[in-house]
């Protein structure tokens, strides 16, 4: 009998387990419809070839709402980035806990206007859809890497954790010394890095996360 509640423990842990995970955790809020295509890309043939191997990973791991939330936003932000990969799971994580349609959120961030924290920024407007062409992103110039998410009486602030601030610092330490600050090597070896923690951070483990009243 004590054998049996035992293994009955083990399958509701899993359980609980598994709906805590990113995996299934994505009814809280709408999907992503596109404008203009008629699917988000998901063939990895349509990538190049530091995304490609990676692309079907990714998806598995994160679903599809993630993985078309952090595609646009490193087209539209021009490079792969960690600030702005960072970005983007941060607004897709706060829509899935506050159970917020897109385009219903109101963002506050305090990642400022200097690169490398602001690239912070264009993430956010692409995960959560609130925008500055729609008006509801306002940017507080503290220049950290944090934010607030309002969704009518609800909020939550959220911040990386520390593992995953220095986990960038050192990368931006690394390349910086082997190829110098910024140059174009740095960008290319950096676009290597960035891939490999878009599909190692978890969005559901990787911010500290604070309700607001
Ligand atoms: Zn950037």
């Amino acid at each position: 009998m004590q054998k049996r509640s035992g293994v009955l423990t083990f399958f509701i842990l899993v359980f609980l387990f598994a709906g805590a995970g990113t995996a299934g955790a994505h009814g809280g809020f709408d999907a992503r419809e596109a404008v203009c295509l008629k699917s988000y890309p998901t063939d990895p043939a349509l990538f190049n070839e530091t995304v490609g191997p990676y692309v079907q990973k990714i998806i598995d791991r994160y679903g599809l709402e993630e993985w078309k939330a952090t595609l646009l936003t490193n087209e539209m932000h021009r490079h792969l980035g960690l600030w702005s990969i960072i970005g983007a799971k941060m607004g897709v994580r706060a829509r899935e806990v506050l159970n917020a349609p897109f385009d219903q959120l109101r963002v506050v961030s305090f990642a400022g206007t200097t690169p490398p924290y602001s690239c912070l920024n264009d993430g956010l407007q692409v995960s959560t859809g609130a925008s500055l062409g729609r008006g509801t992103i306002s940017n507080a110039n503290i220049g950290s890497p944090k934010a607030q998410f309002f969704h009518d009486d609800k909020g939550v602030y959220m911040r990386p954790k520390t593992e995953v601030v220095n986990a960038v610092r050192q990368a931006i330490k690394e390349l910086s010394q082997k190829y110098g600050f910024q140059s174009q090597e740095y960008f290319r070896q950096l676009e290597k890095v960035a891939v490999k923690y878009w599909l190692e951070w978890d969005r559901s483990r990787m911010f500290e996360e604070k309700a607001m009243p």
